[in-house]
């Protein structure tokens, strides 16, 4: 069997919930994404997405046993925290007794009375976020973003040797779902003297993946690429909403600030690595003259499985079409593997200065662009910074986003013999200024 691959990724397995047999559907019964949900009656607890409905692990952790039992018991909490303290060893026993329980071979044996139809639910923020840093993974996105700010000098030296980040903003982390109001900031227009304050007129997606950390490391001790999946549990969809004209005003000398950090929504699911293991690839193969990365982020075996084929899209629905029921219009569709660095390098580089990392934090990868235009993560880079808009089919353009419009995230990763592995929406309507 191939690396890291055991009988919950077996194709053929099929579940006694129907839904999750759909070969479209997201949470198909090898996927068993973790997230968390607010039930009718009672306080939010931990769930497992399957098909169309949620599966209430705590609530049915008399079905389980050893680890996985202990795991299912911890999983009455609002938070995946508490429960990831177990580590990925029980999450995987916990992962195979799940895939087996939920089998058409185990069959319903009372096990219904545990399903939750997902439409019925509020899903919550999976996590309590303690930090939240944003990569800059693709160099498609850096070249075309830094052309926009810096035309003569689009990509700066130092990017080919160092995963650029900033640190965001952990406590304006949104779950899916959540409406965010356009931001006030300084922005100055290239034809202004002075900045001014109000509403953001450049509002953007930045369409990204996110992962969060599992097993922390100790201040000082540097996680090295080889270790790095050890310290991942999992991924979501991340939209690092900007405000391109503040981000513009603001961003030199000390990078993004108040551009980025007064909302970033995340999906509801977080698909574990060990569901995403069929889909690891040879990571983004640097053109030839590039520089070798430095040997502490070097490593054979993530430059031979450290990538991820992801497909992510975005979409928009703005006001008028939801209006006229018009379906969300597609503005872009990419795939995480056209990162220049792998999650592994990202985590690596984080830490080599000694920078501890902690349970549940999120890092965000960056706008997954790649080198097509219809590959684009942004409408920074979409429509040349708002100057070639996109014609909608309600007869709008769009240029930015306008007050009203939601965005749209999907995710899935499909391959002949596996099943497909979908992440869920993430999306959120844009509000006018007060
Ligand atoms: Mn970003």
């Amino acid at each position: 069997m191939a690396q890291g691959l055991n009988e919950t990724h077996d194709p053929a397995r099929r579940s006694f919930v129907e839904s999750a047999n759909a070969p479209d559907t997201d949470f198909s019964i090898q996927n068993l994404p973790f997230g968390v949900f607010k039930p009718e009656i009672g306080t939010p607890r931990v769930g497992v997405a399957i098909g169309d409905q949620i599966f209430d692990v705590s609530a049915a952790a008399k079905s389980f046993d050893g680890p996985a039992a202990e795991l299912a018991r911890d999983c009455g909490i609002s938070y995946l925290n508490i429960p990831m303290q177990r580590g990925a060893a029980a999450f995987s026993a916990l992962r195979l007794a799940l895939s087996r329980l939920l089998s058409v071979e185990h069959g319903d044996r009372g096990l219904r009375k545990y399903l939750i139809p997902m439409a019925s639910v509020q899903l919550v923020k999976p996590m309590t976020i303690p930090n939240f840093t944003d990569f800059y993974a693709s160099v498609f996105h850096a070249t075309n973003t830094g052309r926009a700010f810096r035309p003569d000098n689009p990509l700066l030296p130092n990017y080919k040797y160092v995963p650029v980040a900033y640190h965001g903003r952990a406590s304006s982390v949104i779950v899916s779902g959540t409406p965010f109001k356009r931001p006030r900031g300084q922005r100055k227009g290239a034809n202004e003297a002075v900045p001014s304050y109000g509403p953001s007129r450049n509002m953007d997606f930045e369409l990204e993946l996110g992962m969060y950390i599992d097993t922390p490391n100790k201040l000082g001790e540097p996680i090295p690429v080889a270790k790095a999946a050890e310290h991942i549990f999992g991924f979501c969809l991340l939209n690092d909403w900007s405000a391109r004209d503040v981000q513009a005003w603001e961003y030199q000398p000390l990078g993004p600030f108040l551009g980025k950090n007064f909302a970033t929504t995340v999906s509801p699911w977080v698909v574990t690595a060990e569901a995403l293991a069929p889909f690891r690839i040879a990571a983004f193969a640097r053109p030839s003259g590039d520089p070798a990365p430095l040997p502490h982020l070097s490593d054979a075996e993530d430059q031979a499985h450290g990538g991820l084929d992801i497909t992510l899209e975005a979409s928009i629905l703005t006001e008028a079409m939801r209006r006229a029921g018009i379906a969300p219009q597609r503005l872009t569709q990419t795939n995480f593997s056209k990162v220049y660095w792998t999650v592994a390098q990202m985590i690596a580089h984080h830490t080599s200065n000694g920078c501890d990392l902690m349970r549940g934090d999120l890092i965000g990868s960056g706008t997954i662009s790649g080198p097509e235009k219809s590959s684009w993560g942004s409408l920074l880079e979409l429509t040349a910074r708002g100057s070639e808009p996109i014609a909608l089919p309600s007869g709008e353009k769009r240029g930015f986003i306008e007050d009203g419009d939601e965005i749209i995230f999907r995710g899935f990763a499909e391959k002949p013999g596996f099943a497909r592995i979908g992440f869920g929406e993430c999306r959120a309507i844009m509000l006018p200024a007060d």
